[in-house]
């Protein structure tokens, strides 16, 4: 192997990664990126839809993007920023859903949030359902809602983790693809692909880091993993992490998926508005008509129904999605949309999910998660973040504090 000696590496190179080694190397620390796939970005991807439009297959929007740090990166990067306010934020024109149902829906819905942010610190962490309204109207449809931000049912996410998430509320996108914003930022910075690290040594004086295409010693390493594969223990430690296997256990990937599909005579519909396939059951897909004004719909699939679909393949999204299009506009409709791209990322072997959620009760695990070992073994990834997880900027934030952190203990160890 080329690199087969470093002072930090960093296994992974999605956001966490990417913002690790460049925070390490404007330090002058000598560091490596060992990531799994053949590309950069992890659950950041940006790819051409075979026609004009670069689509983001993992994040889109920059949430919080007022102090979102990636979107400051992608402006230096010359990307175009879109504040077109998000279609969840707004009411859409009426199609299988009234105006006065949408303003009874979005009022049901920050009620439901308003009860989660009132949640006392020291209250039990109960599931986020539990504070749904006894027999509410809308109670299906949060929790489709529910499954789109966190990719699992209310009943398995923690409400005070839910609580816990700090949205600014402003969400903007970049025309040039996000995932294209994150892989690029790792321009210049020493990298291996295709490479996937099996097992850390932590035993002797310096880091034995295995990985497929041999082993590499190092200082420390920065650990970007998402949890479903900490949790999985896919990469093992030596002497094994068992505080660390548990704090992953407890912040599960939901699962979401994203169908793109293009769409002939678009201009009949509102630029960036919404419909939902039905609004009486939780197992039903958003449907985002047409995004920057595009001919396409991006669908939205969360938690069990994303699930069940990705395990009878990627045709099922498009039948499902199809079926409730025509649900909505009729059987002509059919004729209008054709698939282009939908990543599964349940099944995805370096991801196994889309992004982390506390199960009720296991809210502190991001903190354990993110706490470092040894002043050499550092963490980070959105699962680690107290307050922006699930996100790429939390991901940004959690790798830039990993760095700051094995930046401490390095310059620590030179001056003794
Ligand atoms: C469908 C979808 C929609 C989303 N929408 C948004 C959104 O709109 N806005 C937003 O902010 N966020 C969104 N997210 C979440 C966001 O993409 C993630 O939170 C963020 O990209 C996670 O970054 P990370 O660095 O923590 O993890 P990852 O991106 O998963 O990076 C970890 C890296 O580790 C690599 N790896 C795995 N195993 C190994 C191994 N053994 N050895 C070496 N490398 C390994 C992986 O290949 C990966 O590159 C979305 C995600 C999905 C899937």
């Amino acid at each position: 192997m080329a690199h087969s000696d470093t002072e930090v590496v960093i296994v992974g190179g999605g956001a966490a990664g990417i913002a690790a080694g460049r925070r390490l190397d404007d330090a002058g620390i000598d560091c490596l990126i060992v990531e799994a796939r053949p590309r950069l970005g992890g659950r950041a991807w940006t790819i051409g839809d075979g026609l004009a439009f670069p689509i983001d297959l993992g994040c889109g929007w920059l949430h919080s993007a007022d102090r979102n740090p990636w979107r400051e990166i992608a402006e230096a990067q010359g990307c175009a920023i879109d504040r077109t306010p998000p279609p969840w934020t707004r009411i859409s024109a009426p199609i299988g859903f009234s105006l006065s149902e949408q303003a009874s829906f979005l009022e049901a819905l920050q009620a439901f949030h308003q009860r989660l942010g009132a949640l006392a610190e020291d209250a039990p962490d109960v599931a986020a359902a539990t504070l749904l309204e006894p027999r509410g109207r809308w109670n299906a449809l949060i929790g489709a809602v529910g499954t789109y931000a966190s990719g699992s049912q209310l009943d398995r996410v923690s409400a005070r983790d839910f609580s816990r998430y700090r949205d600014s509320g402003v969400n903007w996108r970049v025309v040039e693809g996000y995932g294209a914003v994150i892989a690029t930022h790792a321009a210049g910075l020493p990298v291996v692909l295709g490479c996937p690290v099996r097992r850390i040594d932590h035993g002797g004086r310096r880091l034995r880091v295995e990985t497929a295409d041999g082993t590499i010693t190092a200082d420390a390493a920065i650990i970007t993993l998402p949890s479903a594969l900490l949790a999985e223990e896919t990469l093992a430690f030596t002497p094994a992490l068992h505080e660390k296997t548990a704090a992953a256990a407890g912040l599960p990937l939901g699962l979401d998926d994203k169908l793109f599909l293009s769409l002939s005579g678009a201009d009949e519909f509102e630029q960036d508005s919404r419909v939902f396939g039905r609004t009486d059951r939780s197992a039903t897909a958003a449907y985002h008509l047409r995004p920057f004004g595009r001919p396409q719909i991006e669908a939205y699939f969360g938690g069990p129904l994303a699930v069940e679909l990705e395990a009878d393949g990627v045709p099922a999204f498009v039948d499902f999605a199809v079926a409730e299009l025509v649900g909505l506009l009729g059987s002509d409709f059919a004729r209008r949309v054709k698939p282009l791209h939908l990543h599964p990322w349940g099944v995805d072997p370096f991801s196994r999910g889309s992004y982390s959620c506390a199960l009720p009760g296991k809210a502190d695990c991001r903190g354990a998660l993110a706490a470092p070992v040894d002043d050499r073994l550092f963490f980070a990834g959105e699962a680690c973040s107290a307050s922006d997880f699930s996100t790429a900027h939390g991901a940004y934030l959690t790798g830039a504090a990993a760095a700051d952190q094995a930046i401490a203990a390095r310059r620590g160890k030179r001056s003794t």
